[in-house]
This record gives C-alpha cells, sequence and structure tokens, in this order.
C-alpha cells in the first residue's frame, strides 16, 4: 500500500472510531433540548425518538392526578401575570408555550387570565363531592335532593365536571380561560378572545378539547366549554395512555364512584373529545 493511502485509511480509521461518541454527543444535545419535557418521577421514563414528537410513557398516577404537581419537577407555578390567583400550576411545557401565545395576544390586545390550572385527585374529588352531596349547588340544586338516584345524578355532573380520575386537569397540560361561562365567550371581549383562539390557539399547540357535542365527531362527554384549552403535543400522549391505561373498574375513593363502570366513563368521557385534540 502507498504511504499516502496508509494516511488516508488512518484518518478514516480515527474518523469511524470517533463515530459513536459524535452519536453519544448529539443525543445529549437532543436530550437538553427536551429537557422540559422529562418526567423525572422514577415510574415516567421517556422515550424519544424526535424533538418534534417525544414519547413520554406517564405512569397511571400520574394519568389519574395522584401526584403533587408542587413537587413534581416537571411543573412550575404560574406568575400572577398570567393566573386570577397565586398557587396554580402547570407543566412546565404547557407553560412556556402559553407565554408565547400570551405574548402574541397582547399585541393583538387580548388578555387571558387563567382561572383554573392543574388540579390533583383530591382538589377534583372536592368539587366531585361537593356536587354529589349538594354542599355545591348545581344550577341552584341541591343534587342529593332533587337526582337521588345515582346513575342520573353523575350524569348531571358530568355535564360540566369530571370524575376523580379522569380529569384532563389532572394532567398539567389543561386550563381555563377568563370566564366560567359559554355565553361570554359569545359577545363582546369574550368574543374577541374565543375568535382569537380559534384563530391562532393551533400555531401554538392548543386546541380545545370540549367543543359542541354532536359536531364534528364528537358524539359523548361533556358540554361545550369555550374556557377549556389544551397543550396538544403532550395531552394527545396522555389521552393516547389514558385509552390503553386506565380503566372505569381503577375509578374509585370518592362518592358515586359506583357509577363509573355502568356509564363507561373512560370512553365516553376521557376519550369523548374533540378529535383535533388527537392529531
Ligand atoms: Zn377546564
Amino acid at each position: 500500500m502507498k504511504p499516502t493511502l496508509y494516511i488516508y485509511c488512518f484518518f478514516l480509521l480515527v474518523a469511524c472510531a470517533d463515530t459513536p461518541s459524535k452519536t453519544v454527543a448529539s443525543e445529549k444535545e437532543l436530550a437538553a433540548k427536551v429537557v422540559a419535557l422529562k418526567p423525572t418521577t422514577t415510574k415516567d421514563t421517556i422515550l424519544m425518538d424526535s424533538i418534534q414528537s417525544p414519547k413520554i410513557d406517564f405512569s397511571l398516577d400520574y394519568i389519574m392526578g395522584k401526584f403533587d404537581p408542587k413537587t413534581h419537577d416537571d411543573f412550575i407555578e404560574l406568575s400572577t401575570k398570567h393566573a386570577s390567583s397565586k398557587g396554580m400550576y402547570l407543566r412546565k411545557d404547557t407553560y412556556e408555550a402559553f407565554k408565547k401565545m400570551d405574548e402574541a395576544a397582547r399585541k393583538d390586545g387580548i388578555k387571558f387570565v387563567i382561572r383554573s390550572a392543574t388540579r390533583p385527585f383530591n382538589h377534583q374529588k372536592r368539587i366531585w363531592e361537593g356536587k354529589w352531596t349538594g354542599a355545591r349547588l348545581v344550577d341552584g340544586k341541591d343534587l342529593s335532593k332533587s337526582t337521588p338516584k345515582v346513575i342520573p345524578r353523575a350524569l348531571r355532573i358530568l355535564e360540566y365536571s369530571s370524575m376523580p380520575s379522569t380529569s384532563r386537569h389532572h394532567w398539567g397540560t389543561d386550563f381555563d380561560i377568563n370566564a366560567f361561562e359559554n355565553s361570554y365567550f359569545e359577545t363582546g371581549e369574550g368574543k374577541k378572545i374565543y375568535d382569537w383562539m380559534l384563530q391562532h390557539a393551533a400555531s401554538f399547540g392548543f386546541c380545545q378539547p370540549y367543543t359542541p357535542k354532536g359536531d364534528g365527531g364528537r358524539p359523548h362527554g361533556y358540554n361545550e366549554e369555550k374556557w377549556h384549552w389544551s397543550y396538544q403535543p403532550i395531552s394527545k400522549i396522555l389521552t393516547q395512555q389514558a385509552k390503553t391505561k386506565l380503566k372505569d373498574s381503577d375509578i374509585g375513593g370518592f362518592q358515586g364512584a359506583e357509577t363509573a363502570v355502568s356509564i363507561g366513563v373512560v370512553e365516553k368521557y376521557v376519550l369523548g373529545i374533540n378529535p383535533e385534540c388527537l392529531e
């Protein structure tokens, strides 16, 4: 072999030998870029095939809201610049995307106020049992008296409120803005906000899970909620994993939970969302 060819081969070998460490470096770079998406609890692991489509394996406890967002490393407290009160939390990835959307909206004269964000199991249990026992009135009624039978009572609550374990508010990807009435979003300032969201929210990753029922392929689920928005890149994964991991028979630990199986809560409510949120 000619000396020049030896030199060429030598450099080729060095280059090849270097390849694995270059691969490791680029994986590290990729991992750094998705650090905000990486769950840190022992049960949640990340399997990533690209930055654009992270694959996060969420635990059943996470899906059911059985963790504390205050101490979970993927969550952050919202600034009162964006939220109506202190003590609200979202996933970091969701809040970053929200802040970008908020900045763009402010330039168009739109002001978002987050009224509710992550609600763990126990928070949802207080809401649900309040309505179940009549301590919290529903349209001015004590449901324990006006609707004593358990299935109709659960269905009445399910018009707008989730059973604990099945709420998208457990996930840190979903939040409510400005007002809890559809009518607010149908005139004046509210309409301006809603129209802006319809036009721009998708480009920041947000979708409206609860569109009008019977419309756009949504025959089941909660009533329309113009105030509830979801960070689709992550909530899509959570919805898919809820479909395979969460069973109606897993739902328990609160009054009225025995109705979950006969209602088919996972199929009708967890999966009864706007199909655009799953694209
Ligand atoms: Zn909501």
